[in-house]
């Protein structure tokens, strides 16, 4: 099905572009502007949303480690953001492709004009042959606006640009039926027709959780984005290449149903 998406929006974590030294992955970046411009290139529409800001912002002003004060960690993403554009902008270069930067809260896509403004700019870079790149607007998005996480906010994308999928690259190569750390018997599950209450437990959404760290948001997300009929798929970021995988077909990954998929 993937084969025939016309849009597709990609989500990319801080933890998959960075690593633990708190230094880029460059590898990943690379692989990702490349495989981005390559579906680009066969015509199809694609966005990425990325976090990193506050990472990478750590990383450019030798802080010991991420701010734990709003403010902090406000400035830390301003600084940030700037660095990671920069290398998106030169890593998409290479293959060819402009990027479009769009830092965006959640009181922009609640205000009816102000979302209305974001659909028309994301037509317009599609139109210009840009792929948009998207990151919550860290510098005011405080509290009552904040998505906080943007596995959210990659949902709340895919249903602007009415994307026919939302891809969520992380460090796991799906959801499990158990926590794989602690359990190494634990089995990937392809495919979720239904996020249910056994679904979250697993994601780790209530205390009695087993589930991998950070899926809880990726499964939240994929339930905001089944809401507009656009299905999910949690796939394994440390190989970029693994979308061509998924785009032909293969079991990779965890799908999450959505429209008339579910049916
Ligand atoms: N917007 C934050 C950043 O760029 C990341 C939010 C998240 O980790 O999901 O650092």
């Amino acid at each position: 099905m993937l084969k025939d998406a016309n849009c597709i929006v990609f989500k990319v974590g801080t933890s998959t572009i960075m690593y633990p030294t708190k230094k880029t992955n460059i590898r990943v970046i690379d692989f990702l502007a490349q495989v981005l411009c390559d579906l680009a290139n066969s015509g199809k529409r694609v966005v990425l949303v990325t976090s990193g800001a506050i990472g990478v912002g750590v990383e450019k002003l030798s802080l010991e480690k991420r701010p734990r004060d709003t403010a902090g960690k406000q400035a830390a993403a301003t600084v940030g953001q700037c660095a990671l554009m920069y290398l998106y902008d030169k890593m998409f270069a290479q293959y060819g492709r402009s990027v479009g930067q769009l830092l965006m809260t959640k009181d922009d896509v609640d205000h009816a004009n102000r979302r209305q403004n974001l659909i028309n700019a994301f037509q317009r870079l599609f139109d210009f042959g840009v792929i948009p790149i998207v990151n919550e607007n860290d510098a005011v998005a405080v509290e009552e606006i904040v998505y906080g996480d943007n596995d959210s906010l990659s949902a709340v994308v895919a249903t602007l640009v009415e994307a026919d999928a939302l891809v969520i690259l992380t460090e796991t190569d799906g959801l499990y039926d158990a926590n794989p750390a602690t359990h190494p018997e634990a089995k990937r599950i392809p495919v979720v027709e239904k996020v249910t209450d056994e679904i979250r437990a697993l994601a780790g959404g209530t205390e009695t959780g087993l589930g991998t760290g950070g899926m809880a948001t990726k499964v939240h997300a994929a339930e905001i984005a089944a809401e507009s009929g656009i299905p999910t798929y949690i796939l394994n970021g440390a190989d970029p290449k693994l979308i061509y995988s998924l785009i032909d077909g293969k079991d990779v990954g965890t799908h999450f149903l959505a429209g008339k998929d579910s049916l």
